[in-house]
């Protein structure tokens, strides 16, 4: 086994046996570790307090060199977050983003990769302490992970004949996402094809920009009214396409931080 000393942000804790704690962290150096921390439950003297939800940790501890439960042997705790805990909107959009990672962060990263992966998930958990989170924010960050994540959707330039739609006809009336696909469908290839999700051009605009903005803006950021429903479903077909299964934290977060009704005016 490898030894590992770097930050890393606890994703989830599950009590294991008479005393210890599995965690699933996500790593500065390797992405996601899952490791058992033996007599957490006992020793506040290797882990003083620290294995909570959201903590931001310096860790040291064993991983093996193709993932699988390594081991934790010390945890000091850099940030516990607290602010999150301080509403329920923080409090389940932070669970939400969390067990996206939890999910979908790879084991036993290149540390080039994991590192920029891990400053987003903390910068992203900062930010939500700092601004009370709207729709708006929950879907670009929950874009911006999925794309950290390598899982980018192609929102500029039609997925099957590589135009980037515009505003005249007939793409005025809006485009179309292809879940499996992972991108837009311009209106003519979209002809009699099924299981495309509807989307205007104002909104694809919005999230394309929400991609590519510099991260300290996204709070300021809002989507169109009329779009926040429609970006909301997108981002949710995409995403439960590569998660697989529903997460647990997305039924509380649709009541603490709703996707509002459509506004009025043309979608
Ligand atoms: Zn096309």
């Amino acid at each position: 086994m490898a030894s590992i000393a770097c930050e890393a942000v606890l994703l989830r804790a599950v009590e294991f046996g008479e005393s210890d704690l599995v965690v699933h962290l996500l790593t500065e150096e390797g992405g996601r570790l899952t490791a058992i921390a033996k007599s957490a439950r006992k020793s506040l003297r290797r882990f003083p307090g620290t294995l909570d939800l959201f903590n931001h940790l310096a860790i040291e501890g064993r991983t093996r060199p193709r993932g699988g439960m390594g081991f934790l042997e010390r945890a000091r705790l850099v940030d516990p977050h607290l602010g999150l805990r301080r509403d329920p909107a923080r409090y389940a959009l932070a669970s939400f983003l969390v067990e996206l990672l939890d999910r979908l962060s790879p084991e036993a990263m290149e540390a080039v990769e994991a590192r920029p992966l891990f400053a987003l998930a903390s910068r992203s958990l900062a930010l939500i302490e700092r601004v009370r989170p709207t729709p708006s924010l929950r879907i670009l960050l929950e874009l911006r992970l999925l794309d950290a994540l390598g899982l980018r959707p192609e929102l500029e330039r039609c997925v099957r004949c590589g135009r980037e739609p515009g505003d005249d006809v007939p793409d005025a009336h809006g485009v179309n996402f292809h879940v499996p696909d992972g991108g837009l469908v311009c209106s003519a290839c979209a002809r009699g094809q099924e299981g495309l999700v509807p989307i205007a051009l104002g909104t694809l605009r919005a999230l394309a920009d929400g991609l590519v903005r510099p991260f300290d803006e996204l709070a300021e950021q809002a989507l169109p009214q009329a779009g926040v429903r429609e970006a909301a479903r997108l981002a949710f077909r995409f995403q439960r396409f590569h998660v697989g299964v529903e997460l647990r934290s997305e039924r509380f977060l649709d009541e603490a931080l709703p996707i509002p009704p459509p506004g009025p005016g043309p979608a």
